[in-house]
């Protein structure tokens, strides 16, 4: 997946879609968050790559993850790398796995920061970058469970 990215208004990054990353930043525009898995040995994998990361097949399909999953581990951030996240903090970085297994890395939003832990349960939520309209993967604490 390119990581490549511009700034806009606000001053955070906006994603710029590569040839293997394309589908996931439309479904992501259309709420969805969708991950490969390769129809030779059935592994899921996050990010989009030319290859599977296991087997190195090239025939993947893309499926749509439920929008659950678990966080793995955790920082706060009180001490932002650029004026644009300091607007933002403190916030949380988190790696999450989903459900479906596949680990991802995101912010956690709209949670009470001394909420987060470990083991919490979380729900995909989507973030709409202002400027380009870029619909942004992020995970919000799932009160439910
Ligand atoms: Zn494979």
């Amino acid at each position: 997946m390119n990581t490549a990215s511009t700034a806009h208004a606000d001053g955070r990054p906006i994603p710029a879609p590569d040839a293997d990353s394309r589908p996931y930043w439309e479904a992501a525009n259309r709420g969805e968050f969708r991950f490969q898995r390769c129809t030779a040995c059935g592994q899921p994998q996050f990010y989009a790559r030319a290859l599977c990361r296991h087997c190195h097949g090239r025939d993947l399909t893309w499926e749509k993850a439920a929008g659950g999953g678990t966080i793995v581990s955790f920082t706060q951030v009180s001490r932002a790398p650029s004026e644009a996240f300091a607007r933002r903090g403190p916030y949380v970085i988190a790696l999450i796995d989903l459900d479906e297994g596949v680990r991802f890395l995101c912010n956690v939003i709209d949670s009470p920061l001394e909420a987060v832990r470990i083991g919490a349960r979380i729900r995909l939520v989507f973030e709409t970058r202002e400027g380009s309209g870029q619909k942004i993967p992020q995970a919000t604490l799932d009160r439910g469970s």
